[in-house]
């Protein structure tokens, strides 16, 4: 099981659980907040990089494909 830790104050700290629900990323586009399956992110070509990796938002990822899609 993989966790989060975080010291909120002196005498007492947070551990979180990661999961595929409870993962995010801000969408480099819009900003936007956006949930982010990190298994699945782990089996792309490129390989799991989590400082060098962003995820665009729902809306942002269409908006890309129909960029990429025209004519
Ligand atoms: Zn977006």
């Amino acid at each position: 099981m993989f966790y989060v830790k975080e010291k909120v104050s002196d005498t007492m700290a947070v551990s979180i659980e990661i999961n595929y629900l409870n993962v995010f990323c801000k969408c480099p586009e819009c900003g936007g907040e956006t949930n982010v399956d990190l298994e699945a992110l782990s089996h792309t070509d490129e390989g799991l990089d989590l400082f060098g990796s962003a995820v665009l938002c729902e809306e942002c990822s269409r908006k890309l494909y129909r960029r990429n899609h025209r004519d």
